[in-house]
């Protein structure tokens, strides 16, 4: 059945409302194990709040020790089977897949709304980019050649495959419910691997409809299975632990990250991190403004900020530092904050009480530093925990604003004189992932590319991501690339078989 438009002009209130009942009744929230859905074996539960109300929109499946172990039963006992089946079964699957989310699309984008804030714009936008990667792999899965030559010698035949790595525990953030899962789930069906996906406690919702939808694109059971909880070190311990399992993908925090890696040193994990960052946006003397204000509102405020790949800092030349700052400041006192499940809300809520005290404090301790608030610089009164669009001018270097990852709609500009200035600033932070420059003379623009330790650069545009790119960062902001072409080699391992010559011997 095909979602209706909400967007329609006649939709009532009255009718989002049993929209959102409906869409909330369709969602499972149970635990998905070999094909089936259950509840905790401990019988525990958690639950889900709308940031935009602090209302609970469900109650989940809380998984433990035991229901990870059977996840990892589940895991392993598919493995050889899927591995073996044909790259173009596996492409179906996923185009199938790709299809359902284009059709229930309305759903899902309600599901994100409610669970995560962001304006539904927003969310259909990710429906649209997570759906991507169901595609961009179907493409992918029967293209991961491998190769067959002679050895420079002539003595040998070499043939190089590429095989599934095998079971994978996959581990996803609650800022983008549906882009995050899908950017691990698309390449490791394509290539042949199992999986446990733990989606974040904070945003289930979206990854248990999306479950839903790849078993009715026909994943076999065992494929993927999913395991929400609200204690993730009582999944991820005893996982990483397990001998069958051959690699983590972990999208989130640096400090889990780090963690994380620790445990997967034991069994020598193949290991993805996709972790925090701390984006510079350049804007450099021969800029074209337009393009900086319009870049720089997107790689701010997208997702209200609450994106690895915002810009956290705003680096501007001092010859067009006031003209940059008023119109921006224009941009953004224009945002109009609110629910997100209100068409007119260009910035939802922060995700959380903490989330929202994170970003109080971060402007608080810029302000004493000696930053002037241009725009905003306060949280809006609830219900909700909504933080105002705040433009910072005149801010330190070494303000916290600047050296942390802030995850909110607070933009702070510094100032630079040259361009060594400018690199040297843009690096100076233990993040390597997302980057943004604005000058219209585009042989600097690359010169920057070579000097920039990022894994990302935006070149005169504010984002960026696409299935079809190699997403990912250097530094301690992760290991590793999704999407591309490179995304899919994550998940497969390199096996080299050495043959006699049909010559005989050299
Ligand atoms: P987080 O690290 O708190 O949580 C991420 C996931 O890890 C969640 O599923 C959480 O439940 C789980 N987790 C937390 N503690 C764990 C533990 N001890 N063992 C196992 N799992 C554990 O991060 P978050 O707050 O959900 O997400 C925000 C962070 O994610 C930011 O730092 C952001 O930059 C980063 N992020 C990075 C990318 C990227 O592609 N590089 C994309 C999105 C978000």
């Amino acid at each position: 059945m095909t979602s209706p438009d909400l967007t329609s002009p006649d939709l009532q209130a009255h009718d989002l409302t049993s929209r959102v009942q409906a869409t909330l009744a369709a969602t499972p929230t149970q635990l998905f194990i070999d094909g089936r859905w259950r509840e905790a074996d401990s019988g525990s539960h958690f639950t889900v709040e709308n940031p935009a109300t602090g209302d609970v929109l469900a109650t989940v499946a809380s998984a433990g020790s035991v229901d990870a172990a059977a996840a990892m039963d589940a895991a392993a006992t598919a493995q050889e089977a899927w591995g073996r089946t044909s790259s173009r079964s596996r492409a179906e699957i996923l185009r199938r897949g790709f299809d359902l989310v284009q059709e229930r699309a309305e759903d899902l984008a309600l599901l994100m709304t409610l669970e995560m804030g962001k304006p539904l714009a927003q969310s259909r936008g990710e429906v649209g980019y997570g759906g991507e990667f169901l595609r961009w792999f179907s493409e992918e899965a029967v293209r991961d050649y491998g190769r067959y030559a002679d050895t420079p010698e002539g003595n040998l035949r070499m043939l190089v495959t590429r095989k599934p790595v095998g079971p994978c525990l996959l581990i996803t953030p609650w800022n983008f419910p549906l882009a995050m899962a899908t950017r691990k789930v698309a390449p490791a069906i394509a290539a042949g691997c199992t999986m446990i996906l733990k989606p974040a406690g904070l945003t289930p919702l979206t990854a248990l409809y999306f479950t839903q939808l790849m078993t009715e694109a026909g994943l076999p059971a065992g494929v993927l299975n999913v395991l929400p909880t609200d204690s993730p070190a009582e999944i991820s311990e005893p996982l990483l632990a397990d001998s069958r399992l051959r690699k983590i993908s972990f999208t989130g925090s640096t400090a889990v990250g780090k963690h994380l890696m620790r445990q997967a040193t034991e069994n020598v994990l193949r290991t993805s991190m996709e972790l925090g960052g701390n984006g510079p946006l350049l804007v450099f003397e021969d800029a074209d403004l337009d393009k900086a204000v319009a870049g720089a509102m997107a790689a701010k405020m997208r997702n209200m900020g609450e994106a690895c790949t915002a810009a956290n800092r705003l680096l501007v030349h001092e010859s067009v530092a006031e003209e940059f700052i008023a119109r921006l400041a224009e941009k953004m006192s224009a945002l109009k904050v609110g629910p997100g499940l209100e068409e007119t809300s260009d910035v939802g809520p922060l995700i959380d009480a903490k989330a929202c005290a994170s970003v109080e404090g971060l402007v608080v301790e810029a302000v004493e530093r000696g930053a002037k608030v241009v725009v905003g610089g306060h949280r809006i009164e609830g219900p909700g925990h909504f933080y105002a669009p705040t433009l910072l001018r005149d801010v330190p270097a070494e303000a916290r604003v600047m050296r942390e990852e802030i995850f909110g709609p607070v933009a702070p500009v510094m100032t630079f004189s040259t361009e060594d200035e400018a690199v040297e600033l843009a690096n100076a932070t233990e993040y390597g992932l997302a980057s943004y420059v604005f000058t219209e003379n585009i042989s600097r623009g690359l010169r920057i590319g070579d000097r920039i330790d990022f894994g990302l650069l935006g070149l005169n545009v504010g984002v960026i991501s696409n299935a079809a790119a190699p997403f990912g960062g250097v530094k301690q902001s992760g290991l590793g690339r999704e999407g591309g072409a490179e995304g899919i080699s994550e998940y497969t391992s390199t096996q080299y078989i050495g043959v006699e010559s049909p010559w005989g011997p050299a």
